[in-house]
């Protein structure tokens, strides 16, 4: 069992808190990253780190997450926000 801020990321299937994951949300049909974790309807998460976001990125994992096809745009921010936010490489508790 997991406190019920931990949730599990789409990349390396470990739990974390929440503060450390970002959160792709589906609402009304349409994929929006949830940056500050404000917005409800079904979500999945990958950790804030390069390494997950990239296995992400390349796996599609969020697709298997929502079990539909998530437009490429979504992965592209995705991959938008790793780079701008100069996110370090590595998940520490697997390295
Ligand atoms: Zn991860």
């Amino acid at each position: 069992m997991h406190e019920k801020n931990f949730r599990r990321c789409v990349a390396c299937r470990q739990s974390k808190h929440q503060n450390d994951m970002l959160r792709l949300s589906r609402i009304n049909g349409e994929f929006v990253f949830d940056y500050e974790n404000r917005l409800g309807g079904r979500g999945a998460y990958v950790c804030k780190n390069e390494d997950c976001i990239k296995l992400a990125i390349k796996k599609r994992l969020f697709n298997r997450s929502f079990k539909s096809n998530i437009p490429i745009e979504v992965y592209e921010n995705l991959e938008e926000y790793a780079q701008n936010n100069k996110l370090s490489g590595v998940c520490k508790e697997i390295k």
